[in-house]
């Protein structure tokens, strides 16, 4: 499942590594700029961790000379087969998070279902959770 959205540094303007990037002497510094942050959103969106494949550069307009641009100012790590957002753990709820807090609201869903249209004291609603 995906995240809705996901968290931008209110800072990033001013950030030193994006300052770097941006002055840099490539004509690519401002689409790659731009592509880290479409990344970060794509990657929510996907429920990749913050791991962007080589081949779904395109989805977050970028290429393989933005790609090489933020690796260099360290803003993406290589991978064997593509690009990791670093501290993108840091920042950004991880899949592992998003599905553990929606099989909680499920829970609390369930359980409150349960008590109000079966009684207090019915935990009919455990079987329920079992079953998914
Ligand atoms: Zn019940």
């Amino acid at each position: 499942m995906a995240l809705p959205w996901v968290r931008l540094d209110a800072n990033i303007a001013a950030h030193d590594k994006i300052l770097g990037l941006l002055s840099d002497e490539s004509e690519d510094r401002w689409q790659a700029a731009a592509s880290y942050m479409f990344a970060m959103a794509w990657s929510g969106g996907a429920g990749t961790d913050g791991f962007v494949r080589r081949a779904a550069l395109p989805f977050v307009h970028g290429t393989a000379a933005t790609a090489k641009l933020l690796v260099a100012y360290e803003l993406w790590d290589e991978m064997p087969d593509g690009y990791h957002i670093r501290n993108y753990a840091a920042r950004q709820e991880l899949e592992v998070v998003s599905q553990a807090k929606r099989a909680a609201q499920r829970a609390g869903a369930l359980k409150a279902n349960c008590q109000r249209f079966h009684g207090k004291d019915c935990g009919c609603w455990r079987d329920k959770l079992e079953a998914v």
